[in-house]
Formats: structure tokens, C-alpha cells, sequence
């Protein structure tokens, strides 16, 4: 099928441009996003942060093809999710898009290793086993792999939920606050994990945050405000991070300013 076939000349593993989102209608309709304009560059672990309500999850889902948009266009490699159908849809985010949540969704009743293998089973894909291994050894699971969820602890399960989300090589894996159920050193198991994983495997990961410390594990960090890309960094600190935070939460605060007149914004975004 055209439609899935990777294109590797652009560099971008997904893209939203001029993305508009607004949920509800009339008087009480929210513009989640606003004309928003995004390039996820392939084998790069890009942070999305921002304040709370300023689109985040909206943009990560619509990437994703797990909710619809308004206007503008969604790109997975070079494959148009507007152009999809429900079928293709399904398809795109069996094979090419991976997950990893912050509360694991891991299947109770199955193995680690039969909660790595699902999404191959379903998509009747096989396991490719030395792959299968590189994935196990590289999150340290290799003797934990006959026990069920309720017998790890939530490092041990959000490692399962990494590795599953790897078995396929997606063009892209989605983090959602991955570490945001871990305590600090499952977290930095997890963050160092995902970014091995994109130096490593050339893997590409988006991962929304509000923990600048993970946000600091990232190559790129994109800051949303109201639904727009207000700034990025590129190999950012966690002071750094932190203080564009700020800068955003107060004129998030202060109505009628625009973050790009605040002092010290640099629209070249460096
Ligand atoms: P974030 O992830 O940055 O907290 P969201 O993407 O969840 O932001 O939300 C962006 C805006 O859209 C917020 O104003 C939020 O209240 C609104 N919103 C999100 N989901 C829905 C929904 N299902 N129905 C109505 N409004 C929503």
C-alpha cells in the first residue's frame, strides 16, 4: 500500500502545519490548537512541554491519529492522516506509531513478554527474535520476562510498556508523562532508556512532559502556549527549561500579552 510506505528524504517523521483544533461549538468552543506548525525530525526524542491547558496532549494525540483536526495537515512520514480512513488509520497506528502511557496499560492476565509481543500478534506481524532480545537486554528485562504486571514494580512495568512500544520500529513513539507515576530513579531508568534508544536505534520519540528534569534527556523541547509553538530549545538544561516555564506560566497569566513580547524572547528560538 502507497500510503505506507516510509519516505526517508524529508527527515521528518511527522508534521502538523497550520493545525487548528477546537473542541465544542459556538459560544462555549476552546481552541486547543491554533494554527500550530510542528516538525518532528526522524531519530530525535523531541520534549513537548507548556503550560497546563496550552494544547499539549491535543497536539501529541492529533499527531498520533488518535483524534481528528479542524484545518491543516498531519503528517506521519510522508503519509497524510486527512487522506486516511478509519482502516488506514487503524493501520498507521498499529504499525507505524508506537505508545508508552504514565499508567503503564500493560494486559494483567498476560506475561511481560506476551505484553511486549501483543501489538506484533495483533497486527499478525512476527517477532523478529534477535530483535526481540536487543529490545529485552537493552531494558533489563531479560529475567523478569514470564512475570505479570502485578509482580513488577512500575519501573519494571513502564520498562515492559517501552520495549512494546520498540518491537515494531514505528516512525514514531508517543510518550504521555512517561515517568510521571515513577519515583526519581525509575524515572532516570526510563528517560535514559528512551534517549539510548534514539541515539541507538535511531528511534523517534515525542514525549509531552512537565518535568523539566526529563524535559532535559531530550534533543528538542518545544514550549505550546494557548495552543501555539511559542519557543523551543535544543540540547537543553533543566534550568533552562525551567525558566521558560516560568516565563510562559506568567503571561499564560496575564491576559491580552503575547509571549512573544516578553523580555528576553528570542523568535529565532535560540
Ligand atoms: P495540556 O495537555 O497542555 O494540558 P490539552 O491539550 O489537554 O492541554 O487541552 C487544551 C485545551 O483544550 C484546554 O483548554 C482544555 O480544557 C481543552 N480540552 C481538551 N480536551 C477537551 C475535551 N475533550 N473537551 C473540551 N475541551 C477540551
Amino acid at each position: 500500500m502507497t500510503t505506507l510506505i516510509q519516505n526517508t528524504v524529508t527527515g521528518h517523521a511527522a508534521s502538523a502545519t497550520g493545525v487548528t483544533k477546537a473542541y465544542g461549538t459556538g459560544a462555549t468552543a476552546v481552541t486547543a490548537l491554533d494554527d500550530i506548525s510542528v516538525d518532528i525530525r526522524r531519530g530525535e526524542f523531541t520534549a513537548i512541554m507548556g503550560p497546563s491547558g496550552s494544547g499539549k496532549s491535543t497536539l501529541m494525540h492529533c499527531l498520533a491519529g488518535l483524534d481528528t483536526i479542524d484545518a491543516g495537515e498531519i503528517r506521519i512520514g510522508e503519509t497524510r492522516l486527512g487522506e486516511l480512513g478509519d482502516k488506514g488509520l487503524a493501520d498507521l497506528r498499529r504499525n507505524r506509531v508506537g505508545f508508552i502511557f504514565q499508567q503503564f496499560n500493560l494486559l494483567p492476565t498476560l506475561s511481560a513478554e506476551e505484553n511486549i509481543t501483543l501489538p506484533l500478534a495483533i497486527a499478525k506481524r512476527k517477532v523478529d527474535p534477535d530483535w526481540f532480545a536487543t529490545v529485552v537486554d537493552a531494558v533489563g528485562l531479560a529475567d523478569r520476562l514470564t512475570h505479570r504486571p502485578s509482580e513488577l514494580s512500575g519501573g519494571q512495568q513502564q520498562r515492559v510498556a517501552c520495549a512494546r512500544a520498540l518491537m515494531s520500529k514505528p516512525d514514531v513513539i508517543f510518550a504521555d508523562e512517561p515517568t510521571g507515576n515513577l519515583d526519581s530513579r525509575s524515572s532516570t531508568e526510563i528517560l535514559r532508556f528512551l534517549r539510548r534508544s534514539v541515539r541507538e536505534f535511531n528511534q523517534t520519540i515525542v514525549m509531552v512532559t512537565h518535568d523539566a528534569n526529563a524535559a532535559a534527556y531530550a534533543d528538542r523541547v518545544v514550549f505550546l502556549l494557548d495552543g501555539r509553538l511559542v519557543h523551543e530549545l535544543r540540547d537543553p538544561a533543566a534550568d533552562e527549561v525551567l525558566d521558560t516555564l516560568k516565563r510562559l506560566d506568567s503571561y499564560g497569566d496575564s491576559s491580552g500579552d503575547s509571549y512573544a513580547d516578553a523580555p528576553g524572547h528570542d523568535e529565532s528560538g535560540q
